[in-house]
């Protein structure tokens, strides 16, 4: 059997992944500090023989006993809301705990790949935008913590790859939605829905006709099987082309939920992107892959599981959701 590392495993992206390579006969191991990971996404995981978890922090020194084929780096923390909580957590996770991880891989010859994001392109001047692109980020902005960490995070890798010979794969995610995602982290999809459940106004930030591509998390992880699997060390956007306006997806969950509240206009946060879209020519040549789910399906399956949570998790601040019990 196959062993593989996965960071970030209690989080919406990592606990996913953990079914997924689960599924594929994998031996996993899990590993998350449980700021923004919830022990529940997993919890049908752990009493599998070839399901660990460990409860580590990967800005410290990650140890891991015996043989590993592969690395998934997906720890961080990922949201607005959070970064603005966490700044310095989420700068370590990204430059301190991929460094560690690049450590791990090259003393255990494993394959890592690590998450980046569409947010190395900042607020991007090209449009849609592809891996040439080099970005508009503002470093000591809101974002800068985040975006800049994964900036980091793709030169150490690729420094790893270079001067080491570690086989090293970058994905460039963009917006990703699904179940699992905390429905209070701030993002506009579980920030609309919430709001439709409790009863409440829809928040739109600015006029709305800031841009978004939303990418289901089925089509996400499909991606990043393939790419781990390729042989490609360079970045790859990995995302759903299909560009709406902000306004006009939250005219969508209106509809979707059957609420009877409207949409209320507040400011626009500092340097929140104008437009963002995937060019993923680069995924669909090298990996044959690009998005099978449509939105009106991937939002009804994200509606329903957020319908089914239990009623006081509507009115939960971002973090405290963590169940350390299982540790
Ligand atoms: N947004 C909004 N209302 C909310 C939450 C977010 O209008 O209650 C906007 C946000 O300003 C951004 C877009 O929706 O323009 C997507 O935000 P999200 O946090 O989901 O992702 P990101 O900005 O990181 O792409």
């Amino acid at each position: 059997m196959p062993r593989i590392l996965i960071t970030g495993a209690a989080g919406f992206l990592g606990s996913h992944l953990c079914d997924r390579f689960i599924k594929e006969g994998y031996d996993v191991i899990g590993m998350d500090n449980l700021i923004t990971g919830d022990m529940r996404n997993i919890e049908h995981l752990m009493q599998l023989p070839n399901f660990e978890f460990h409860h580590h922090d990967v800005s410290k020194y990650v140890h891991v006993a015996g043989e590993l084929d592969e690395i998934l780096h997906f720890a961080s923390p990922a949201s607005p809301i959070d970064y603005l909580k966490i700044p310095i957590q989420t700068l370590k996770v990204g430059s301190l705990g991929t460094h560690n991880l690049l450590g791990l891989a090259k003393d255990k010859k494993a394959r890592i790949l690590v998450a980046s994001t569409s947010e190395v392109y900042g607020d991007p001047m090209v449009h849609p935008q592809t891996e040439e692109y080099w970005g508009n980020v503002n470093p000591v902005g809101p974002r800068g913590v985040y975006d800049e960490a994964k900036r980091f995070q793709e030169a150490i890798t690729m420094a790893y790859h270079t001067y080491h010979g570690v086989e090293t794969r970058i994905i460039r995610i963009f917006n990703t939605y699904g179940p699992r995602m905390r429905l209070n982290d701030g993002r506009a999809l579980p920030a609309f829905i919430g709001q439709a459940l409790r009863g409440e106004d829809l928040t739109v930030f600015g006029d709305g006709s800031q841009t978004r591509s939303f990418c289901y998390v089925d089509d996400l992880v499909e991606g990043i099987y393939r790419l781990l699997k390729s042989d490609y060390a360079g970045p790859v956007n990995i995302g759903n082309p299909i560009e709406i306006t902000i306004k006009e997806f939250a005219e969508e969950i209106i509809k979707l939920t059957g609420t009877s509240q409207k949409i209320v206009y507040k400011d626009l946060p500092k340097d929140d992107p104008k437009q963002r879209q995937p060019d993923i020519t680069l995924a669909r040549k090298l990996l044959g892959w690009e998005p099978k789910v449509n939105r009106a399906e991937g939002l009804r399956i994200t509606y329903d599981y957020f319908k089914s949570l239990p009623e006081e998790e509507l009115y939960k601040e971002a973090h405290g959701r963590s169940f350390p019990r299982a540790i």
